[in-house]
């Protein structure tokens, strides 16, 4: 199902990195590793690779500066060190931040003269230093899209730069580093991929590679979304996650999400909710248009869940769990934003307005 346009090399599973660590020479002899603050050092992938540049004498250096939702500005500083100590390529470990980050610091390390909120115009050389990915939690498929999402250091927006530049080259894909997680995250993450498969399944994008995928991501997830469980998981249980965040990933790659995404980027920004909860806060109200507007796609989701609407809509709210209000007069200001259409809306099931976003908004 993937073909040989696919660019990514994808290697899955425990122990996936050692048992492939000849392949870094491909890329040269210098690399910028690009972590968080603390997930590369807790998930033991950082000194997994070292290790093993230090056996292929790959020197490297560390920028640990990658924030959650990463900014413009953070991307371009890394893009200059990179750039000011040659690098051959670029190294990112982390969550779904680190990854995108990586794949936009790439960009500026080869475009020198790009500021950092021009990155959004695409009209620049799609020249960029090779990229692997190291994913540590489970749930953007960050390692299979060519998507970064970057937040805008200028304006605080969150917003997607997508192409055959924001692929990695080579992905490891070895759920033990997301074992470190904690809960929360893990939560989070879950809802992320949970959301990515729905969205995809049921966009008016679809189609059967996009089903396939979205429904093998769903009957991984289904165990954890149906319970509500993310804690005392054993090495399966991350396994099962790691895999349905890819297969999520590759449904929205080639789909696109519908309208949560989108909105759900006004929850991250203005309240600080982690992505993931943010996407999932608005299920409800895409669950009403998908019964509506696609009742046999949605029925097949409730199916391969193995559950009914009005559990799945509970079990839902329950894990996300986040309290927010908003008033009218802010829905209606901060609607006006999507007043111009954007994608994500016209691929909803029954299409989605901007006014339609408002009473989302309502909806919380
Ligand atoms: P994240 O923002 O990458 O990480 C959240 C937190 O979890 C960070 O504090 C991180 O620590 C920590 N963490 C990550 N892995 C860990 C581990 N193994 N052990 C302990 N702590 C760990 O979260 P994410 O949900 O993976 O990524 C969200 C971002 O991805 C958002 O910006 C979202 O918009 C984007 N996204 C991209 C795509 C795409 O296709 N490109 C799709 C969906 C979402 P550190 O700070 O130390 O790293
Ligand atoms: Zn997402």
């Amino acid at each position: 199902m993937l073909n040989e346009n696919f660019p990514v090399k994808m290697f899955l599973g425990r122990g996936c990195l050692k048992n492939n660590s000849d392949l870094f020479s491909d890329f040269g002899k210098k690399c910028l590793i690009v972590t968080g603050k603390s997930s590369a050092i807790l998930s033991g992938a950082l000194k997994d690779v070292t290790d093993i540049f230090e056996i292929s004498c790959i020197s490297y250096e560390i920028f640990d500066e990658v924030e959650p939702n990463p900014l413009t500005l953070t991307c371009k500083k890394a893009g200059e060190l990179a750039a000011s100590i040659n690098a051959d390529f670029i190294l990112g470990i982390g969550g779904g931040s680190v990854l995108d980050a990586s794949k936009a610091i790439a960009i500026f390390a080869s475009n020198p003269d790009l500021s950092h909120s021009k990155i959004y115009e695409r009209a620049i050389p799609s020249a960029h230093l090779p990229v692997i990915l190291i994913g540590t939690t489970s749930g953007t498929g960050s390692e299979v899209t060519g998507v970064s999402v970057l937040t805008n250091a200028d304006t605080g927006l969150k917003k997607s730069i997508s192409g055959k530049d924001c692929y990695a080259e080579v992905v490891f894909g070895d759920y033990t580093y997301t074992m470190s997680t904690p809960e929360d995250v893990r939560i989070s993450t879950a809802l992320d991929a949970f959301s990515h498969a729905v969205e995809a399944y049921l966009s008016s994008t679809e189609n059967s590679d996009v089903l396939y995928f979205s429904s093998r991501a769903l009957s991984y997830l289904k165990k954890y979304i149906t319970s509500g469980s993310f804690s005392l998981l054993n090495d399966e249980d991350y396994e099962s996650l790691y895999i349905a965040s890819v297969y999520a990933g590759l449904a929205i790659n080639l789909a696109g999400t519908c309208f949560p995404h989108t909105v759900g980027y006004y929850l991250t920004e203005n309240y600080g909710i982690p992505h993931g909860r943010a996407c999932a806060a608005f299920f409800p109200v895409f669950a009403a248009r998908a019964k509506k507007y696609c009742p046999e796609r949605f029925e097949a989701i409730l199916k391969i869940l193995d559950t009914d609407e009005k559990t799945l809509i509970e079990n839902i709210i329950r894990v996300t769990d986040i309290n927010i209000k908003i008033e009218k007069s802010e829905a209606q200001r901060i609607s006006l934003r999507w007043k111009n259409g954007v994608k994500n809306f016209d691929r909803t099931p029954g299409g989605f307005t901007y006014k339609d976003a408002e009473s989302a908004l309502l909806s919380l």
